[in-house]
């Protein structure tokens, strides 16, 4: 972490948020998206438009699925995002819950996703949360030796003290994109290319 710190400096989370409620809609949208893409939709489109879960359910769902066509699988993401901000009216007070286990109970809001919130929205770190780029960095580096992500998840968790269980994510992002990409990791160049298991494997 260390290393990592000294050379990125990213931000809490790749997508553009104000509130709970503005992350929890954007990571739906980010289902199979990219971070830039859903970006676009939610800081032209939809923050200026919807700022409570009642705003989001008082529109009819064709208008909502048309503001996030371009996001892909729009009628999905668009019923998750009613449904979702329906349950928050319901049980939550129209609060986003601050739990790990509250959240996952939300339509779309699976464990990668509940562990952002509770890193990036309210500071409180429950789990680590695993895309692509950290499952590819964490398996190379030997922090896992897991496919699925849930159970990467709790390897990380295991190796890093909890203050760090947020952070991680952006960092092996960053790295992620910058230096071990899928394609063509570039080990000459890593911080990590003395101690890390992949790399005379990779570099050869
Ligand atoms: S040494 Fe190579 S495989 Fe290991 S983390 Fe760096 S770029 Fe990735």
């Amino acid at each position: 972490m260390s290393a990592l710190k000294k050379l990125y400096k990213p931000p809490r989370t790749f997508l553009a948020y104000r509130t709970p409620l503005d992350l929890t809609v954007a990571t739906i949208l980010s289902a199979q998206c990219t971070d830039d893409r859903v970006n676009t939709v939610v800081t032209e489109t939809l923050y200026p438009k919807y700022r409570t879960p009642d705003d989001y359910v008082a529109v009819s769902r064709q208008e909502l699925e048309s503001e996030i066509y371009s996001c892909g699988t729009y009628r999905n993401k668009a019923r998750f995002i009613q449904e979702m901000c329906q349950l928050l009216i319901d049980r939550f007070g129209g609060e986003v819950p601050r739990t790990l286990d509250e959240l996952i109970t939300l339509p779309g809001i699976g464990r990668k996703t509940a562990a952002i919130i509770t890193y990036a929205a309210y500071d409180n770190p429950e789990a680590v949360a695993v895309d692509t780029h950290v499952i590819r960095v964490s398996r190379r580096l030997g922090l896992s030796k897991q496919q699925n992500p849930d159970k990467i998840s709790l390897d990380l968790m295991e190796a890093l003290p909890k203050k760090e269980w947020g952070n991680i994510t952006p960092y092996l992002i960053s790295h992620g994109r910058a230096v071990c990409t899928a394609r063509k990791p570039n080990c000459s160049a890593c911080i990590f290319r003395d101690d890390c298991p992949s790399s005379a494997m990779l570099r050869s």
